[in-house]
């Protein structure tokens, strides 16, 4: 029986896994659920679940969220702030990090360090903090194992174990990108362009934070870096290729020729049972893929001119020391004011640049680090929003 913390339970993934789960009660018990603010969705869930704690990440919410509890007749342990997500982490065995944004970063730092298996799904945690990640995860000794399709796709086509890319002969990675809602415009067609259209995705439901990143192509941006870190591929040696289907969830190229893909219909519960499972196979509740039914895979080169956050996400990335965190931070704070309407569709890519070229990158060698050029550059983004857009 494995024991699941779902960090992010009230989410997108935080769903999906919570369907998975639901399908194999002989496998899978929660042992704490933990949301931002949602108290509602929260005892809804612990009432279905019944998990040992329920974590309220706002303490804000903590005395909301113990009357409703035991209005709803529930015993369930009460924690809350950053203390009460470390609690939730170390929980149970396996952790499910799926807190959207740099909140998530220092429970999966936790789950690593604390040897959890970590189901990773806060890429923005990777992209901050990759070094430290892996080094939290050695001196752990779990595993990782990544959510994001794409990723978890490369994992499953990969030899198993963390292998030596030279060594396993892999010559690149492709990651897959649908385009995004916005596949094939120009940059003048995107000038007017609003947070609900930004947020209707073409093949994936999912949080408002990461619908905009698919849209900015941010979100390849981000799962370059994060394939860095996770497969210790070097920039040279992870492409991106536009795949409208979303059917092949990423591939891996080996010297042989041989390349390798992982395919099946857009729904993150596969990715989610693989990780629960593995190194078993599950049901995952998903369709299974109909080939005749697709009849097409289509597959381009991406945009970069009109979609630029990808190409700063691979120079943040070749920069390396903070010029990652950098760029996460930027685009959170770009992300936010847009989805307040604040800021233009096509300012998020200048303001991620604009606070990259204000801010130096410097070498990480603690969390201390990190964490202060994160909020430093939260700071110089939100200077360059009112300068420019107020
Ligand atoms: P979402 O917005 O649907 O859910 C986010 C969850 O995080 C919610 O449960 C919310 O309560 C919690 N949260 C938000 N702010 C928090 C805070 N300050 N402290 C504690 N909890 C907080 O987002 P999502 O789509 O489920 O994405 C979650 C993560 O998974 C993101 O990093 C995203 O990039 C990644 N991801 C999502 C998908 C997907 O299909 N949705 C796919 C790949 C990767
Ligand atoms: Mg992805």
């Amino acid at each position: 029986m494995r024991n699941v913390a779902i960090l992010g339970a009230t989410g997108s993934i935080g769903a999906s896994a919570l369907d998975v789960i639901a399908r194999h009660p002989q496998r899978f018990r929660v042992s704490a659920l933990a949301a931002h603010r949602k108290v509602d969705e929260l005892v809804a869930l612990c009432a279905r679940f019944q998990p040992d704690l329920a974590v309220i990440a706002d303490s804000a919410f903590e005395p909301a969220l113990r009357s409703k509890l035991v209005n709803a007749g529930l015993h369930t342990r009460v924690a809350s702030g950053e203390q009460g997500l470390r609690e939730a982490t170390t929980s149970g065995d396996t952790v499910v990090a799926a807190i959207v944004g740099a909140a998530g970063l220092d429970s999966t730092l936790t789950a690593a360090r604390a040897g959890k298996r970590v189901l990773l799904a806060n890429k923005e945690a990777v992209v901050m903090a990759g070094a430290l990640l892996l080094d939290a995860l050695k001196a752990g000794g779990g595993q990782l194992i990544p959510i994001d399709s794409e990723h978890n796709a490369i994992f499953q086509c990969l030899p198993a174990g963390r292998p030596d890319l030279a060594r396993a002969g892999v010559r690149r990675v492709l990651l897959t990108a649908s385009g995004g809602p916005f596949r094939g415009r120009t940059r003048a067609e995107l000038a007017a362009i609003t947070p609900e259209q930004a947020c209707a995705h073409p093949n994936w439901n999912m949080g408002r934070k990461i619908s905009v990143d698919s849209a900015t192509l941010m979100n390849k941006g981000l799962e370059v870096i994060e394939a860095h870190w996770l497969f210790g591929a070097a920039p040279e040696q992870i492409d991106v290729v536009v795949h409208r289907e979303s059917i092949v969830h990423s591939l891996v190229e080996y010297l042989d020729g041989s390349v390798l893909a992982q395919l099946g219909n857009p729904d993150m519960r596969t990715a989610l049972a693989h990780a629960l499972a593995w190194p078993e196979r599950i049901d995952a509740g998903v369709a299974p893929l109909d080939l005749m039914q697709i009849a097409q895979l289509n597959f381009e080169a991406p945009d970069r001119q009109t979609f630029r956050c990808l190409d700063l996400a691979y120079h943040a990335l070749a920069a390396g020391g903070t010029a990652p965190t950098i760029l996460n931070a930027a685009n959170e704070i770009a992300v936010g004011a847009f989805l307040e309407r604040t800021l233009p569709f096509l300012a998020i890519s200048e303001l991620i640049e604009s606070t990259l070229a204000a801010m130096p990158s410097v070498a990480v060698d603690s969390i201390e680090t990190l964490v202060h050029a994160d909020l430093t550059a939260r700071e110089a983004a939100q200077r360059i929003i009112r300068r420019a857009f107020c």
